[in-house]
């Protein structure tokens, strides 16, 4: 089965779309969700919804978690902080439901999906260096998992501990005998330079893994953010991809 793997949508709708449509065009059978569904971008509701009716799985983000509950935001930078705020006043009761109620963990036989580590996944570990990686692959039980958290697509392999370079838009095989952390990027709001959205398409019959770039019309992502008074910044730094 071919299976699309989308993170760290960040309520854009603009690059949501688009990605679906890419995804579409490569025959993807399902979509799964690594979270952060919303926070920081213009259409909360719009990009729940469209993950809830298309996504087989979504696993819960931490803007997924703050955006659910009325808990303080004094750990969230500024512009974050308004953002999740204005997010909360846009979502419906039943919405906010959702997001609180989704799964911090989802593991099939081959797979396991998680937003952020799965060391303590609810305590949100940005997976930056050797130690936070061993940590995630003593936790991990399935050949492959997929992440994101940090908006930084990565293929992490387990022994030795390696990162390995992307080939963006080309098959990547992976081999049997090794275990993978597969961090999927963000559809929404990459930080890597590249403005395009990012996800992944996974070929599980043939063990292979296509990291995707989709361009999709960022000028209007930036105009809604904009025209929803949420700090300029936000907009801004979609245009650099940081
Ligand atoms: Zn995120």
């Amino acid at each position: 089965m071919r299976r699309a793997i989308l993170s760290d949508i960040h309520g854009n709708l603009h690059a949501l779309e688009a990605v679906l449509k890419d995804a579409e065009k490569a025959v993807v059978e399902e979509f799964l969700c690594l979270g952060d569904v919303v926070g920081y971008g213009a259409y909360p509701q719009e990009c729940l919804q469209l993950v809830r009716e298309r996504c087989r799985w979504v696993v819960r983000g931490n803007h997924d978690q703050v955006a659910s509950d009325d808990s303080p935001l004094d750990e969230y930078y500024n512009e974050a902080r308004i953002s999740l705020e204005w997010t909360r006043k846009m979502l419906s009761t039943e919405d906010r439901a959702w997001l609180g109620s989704l799964p911090m963990v989802v593991q099939e036989e081959s797979l396991s999906l998680v937003h952020a580590s799965l060391h303590r996944p609810e305590d949100w570990e940005y997976l930056d260096f050797e130690g936070d990686l061993r940590r995630h692959f003593r936790c991990q039980e399935t050949p492959i998992c997929f992440s994101g958290h940090t908006h930084v697509a990565g293929v992490f392999e387990e022994e030795p501990l390696a990162s390995r370079e992307i080939p963006w838009n080309a098959p990547y095989s992976l081999s049997p005998e090794k275990r993978y952390l597969l961090n999927a990027g963000s559809v929404g709001q990459p930080r890597d330079q590249d403005p395009r959205a990012s996800y992944v398409i996974l070929d599980e019959f043939q063990k292979v893994v296509t990291f995707r770039r989709v361009r999709y019309e960022v000028g209007r992502a930036q105009t809604a953010i904009r025209a929803r008074k949420l700090p300029p910044f936000l907009a801004e730094r979609l245009g650099e991809g940081v």
